[in-house]
């Protein structure tokens, strides 16, 4: 970088201390250089007015001249919509807004000439403008600028200091006059040319004031790649280097542990992509390489037992194996599983969480340390400094965005050389978030469910349905059901109307009263002991609805509960509610999700429910999540830092670039692994200045 781009912000012409500071405080712009990749959110095309017929979705904002022909409402309460007819002399497409409709509506003139703005969306084919700005046209319309107007997100503290959008823009026209010809190239040559890519200023240039839109379309494209190229080279960099430093323990047989239970004791056959995911991971285990390796699979897809086949050949080679879990329930019910799994097996497994009496403890030590435990499953407890093996060959981490990344590098410690790891998630990610927050981890996906599940059948019933809900609750019970309802919250948020969960207990203990009805309730706030118990209980069928808040999201199994209500579904995430119903639909019999809400729902909320209602795959609600969302906010993303940092790339959107970025850095690391190769200094210069940028660089995986 140049020495102007490092240039404080504050010495630019038109910013002085006060606008300098407010910029760092809202923007986080220190230098010139963060100012001008400052991107704009949008841009308002005013260099020509563009025909109905000329739409495509290569177009920025544009700008139609035509008439309202007709104006209509739609639909009822939180569905409803305007909808406004335009014109443009040929032909006709729809104008459409679902908020402030009042107002719109009292401000809109039929058959009166206009100007809309907006970022053309198609909808069942047709093109639509979905709350466009509107301009009246009063004759001096032809005389526009002929630009491409910028757009930048301001905050309220900005605005009320009068830094605005525009005033950006003119901060940006000073940087690049006084930068001209000096912004240095982040690309090596080569690839530029290869890839046809405009250089970084004629870039920067057109970001902010664009030629025109084939141009615009050219600079977004060209920041986009080296974003998103960048994140790659050094994910995959990383991945390299720690192959390279770290040699991995082989398990070099698969011996009697792993056979005898093969052929002895699975009680199923395992799927298709069970067999393959083991094929992979003993792949991986006979490399001499360390293996990180991410096992993705929708819940229950069986990832269990996967890991368990896998510590058996860590057993088999002579080495001890430990999985951790995020909540003591789940790990019990690892433990109590895996025991009974495992019959008569000649293999020691013991349990480990907070709640292990002193004397197990010690011996647990104990025999980890002279290595007669084989398998230890466990909690957070496991990561203690007192908990030593004698020789930890696998480290299988379960539901793996519950832990910290500097919990997962602690197990590495465990042994001289760093164990095999294997995470699980339930979560699952679209494969572009995948491909940057695990981006240095190898993938396998469980894609198959266990034969003879039937899809869960999810309903969404509003709150003043619910004599009905109870009345299908009590044909379900009737046929030895039993059911999970769970609860948003533990207790009440002082003012808010949400349910919690000791008033449903109450309500739900006068709709089903005793003797006939039996009700466990668990919450977080229980002690581990209290929540066992009723666990048990309602694993016994001692009772036969189990009301919860969600610490039963995550991997408990009780295969004869086939309905999951949950209440107040509008207060959870998608990636949650997935995870919810997951609890459902274990056995053989029909199994049901039924999603209660208030009337009253946000649009996005009601889309929320929508998508449950619409499928089961987890990576198709995964995609959904993070068109609604946003991929900083997908549960397991917030800890890498990296989707959300992004300043000009979209993973919802910019799939194809990222797949594009990531084979070219691996190509690149393929032919020169430790980027020595003149040519690609550049390389290794920017990946040191991204080091320094991105605190969060350390966090990965
Ligand atoms: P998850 O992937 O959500 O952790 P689990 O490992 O808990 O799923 O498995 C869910 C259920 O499916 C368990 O009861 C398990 O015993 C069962 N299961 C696993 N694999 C198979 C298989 N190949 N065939 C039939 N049932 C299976
Ligand atoms: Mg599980």
């Amino acid at each position: 970088m140049t020495v102007i781009l490092e240039q404080e912000i504050k010495f630019l012409p038109g910013v002085g201390p006060k606008r300098a500071a407010i910029l760092t405080q809202e923007l986080k712009i220190t230098t010139v250089a963060e100012l001008l990749y400052y991107f704009p959110y949008k841009y308002i095309d005013r260099t020509k007015f563009y025909k109905i017929r000329e739409i495509n979705e290569t177009l920025p904002f544009i700008q139609i001249q035509g008439v309202i022909t007709a104006i209509e409402t739609l639909g009822e309460g939180r569905a409803q919509r305007m909808v406004a007819n335009f014109y443009d002399g040929e032909n006709q497409m729809e104008l459409v807004w679902f908020r402030g409709i009042k107002f719109v509506k009292s401000t809109l003139k039929k058959n009166f000439p206009y100007i809309v703005f907006g970022k053309p969306t198609e909808f069942n084919g047709k093109w639509k403008l979905v709350h466009p700005e509107l301009e009246e046209v009063n004759g001096e319309a032809e005389k526009k600028e002929g630009y491409i107007q910028p757009f930048y997100n301001t905050t309220e503290k900005m605005k009320s200091n009068f830094l605005v959008s525009k005033s950006i823009l003119k901060l940006q026209h000073t940087a690049l006059q006084l930068c001209k010809g000096k912004i240095t190239e982040t690309l090596p040559h080569w690839l530029i040319d290869q890839l046809k890519l405009i250089p970084l200023e004629t870039a920067l240039i057109n970001i902010h004031f664009p030629a025109d839109p084939s141009t615009l379309r050219k600079a977004e494209y060209r920041l986009k790649f080296e974003e998103l190229f960048y994140i790659q080279l050094k994910l995959l960099h990383l991945k390299h280097e720690r192959q390279n430093k770290f040699k991995g323990h082989i398990f070099k047989e698969v011996g009697d542990h792993f056979n005898d239970f093969f052929h002895h004791h699975l009680p199923f056959e395992l799927t298709g992509a069970q067999k393959r995911v083991i094929k992979e991971i003993r792949k991986d285990t006979l490399a001499g390489k360390q293996m990180n390796r991410l096992l993705q699979g929708d819940v229950g897809s069986g990832k269990t037992m996967v890991a368990l086949m896998v510590s058996l050949i860590a057993m088999d080679n002579g080495f001890q194996a430990c999985m951790m879990a995020p909540t003591e329930i789940l790990a019990q019910q690892h433990h109590q599983s895996i025991l009974k799994l495992i019959g008569n097996l000649p293999v020691n497994i013991k349990l480990l969480t907070g709640s292990t009496k002193k004397p197990e403890r010690l011996i647990i030590h104990q025999q980890l340390l002279d290595g007669s435990l084989n398998l230890l499953i466990g909690t957070h407890a496991l990561l203690e400094d007192i908990v030593e093996f004698k020789n930890l060959g696998l480290v299988v981490i379960d539901e793996q965005h519950r832990f910290g990344v500097m919990q997962r590098a602690k197990m590495w410690r465990k042994n001289y050389l760093p164990p095999h790891v294997l995470v699980m998630t339930a979560t699952p990610i679209p494969r572009t978030l995948a491909m940057t927050v695990y981006g240095d981890l190898d993938v396998s996906v469980i894609d198959e469910l266990p034969p003879g599940r039937k899809p869960i059948r999810t309903f969404h019933y509003y709150d003043n349905h619910r004599a009905e809900l109870y009345q299908f609750i009590r044909k379900e019970i009737a046929l030895g059901r039993q059911i999970y309802i769970v609860f948003p919250l533990i207790k009440e948020s002082e003012k808010l109307d949400f349910k919690n969960l000791e008033e449903g207990f109450e309500h739900l203990q006068v709709a089903f009263p005793l003797p006939e009805y039996r009700i466990s309730m668990v919450h977080g706030k229980m002690k581990a002991v209290a929540k066992e118990v009723e666990m048990q209980r309602f694993k016994n069928k001692e009772t036969q609805i189990l009301i919860a808040t969600t610490v039963i999201e995550v991997g408990v199994d009780v295969p004869n509960a086939s309905v999951m209500v949950i209440e107040s579904a509008e207060r959870f995430g998608l990636s949650q509610l997935h995870q919810l119903r997951g609890r459902v639909g274990r056995g053989a019999d029909q199994s049901y999700c039924i999603l209660m809400s208030s009337v009253k729902l946000s649009q996005e909320s009601r889309q929320r429910l929508e998508t449950m209602v619409a499928t089961n795959d987890g990576f198709e609600i995964a995609e959904a999540d993070m068109r609604l969302r946003g991929p900083g906010d997908l549960e397991g993303t917030q800890q890498s830092g990296l989707a959300f940092d992004l300043r000009i790339s979209n993973l919802a959107k910019d799939g194809q670039i990222l797949q594009y970025a990531r084979d070219k850095a691996e190509e690149i690391l393929a032919s020169d692994p430790l980027l020595h190769n003149p040519e690609n200094n550049i390389l290794v210069r920017q990946l040191m200045a991204l080091r320094k940028n991105h605190l969060n660089w350390g966090a990965i995986s």
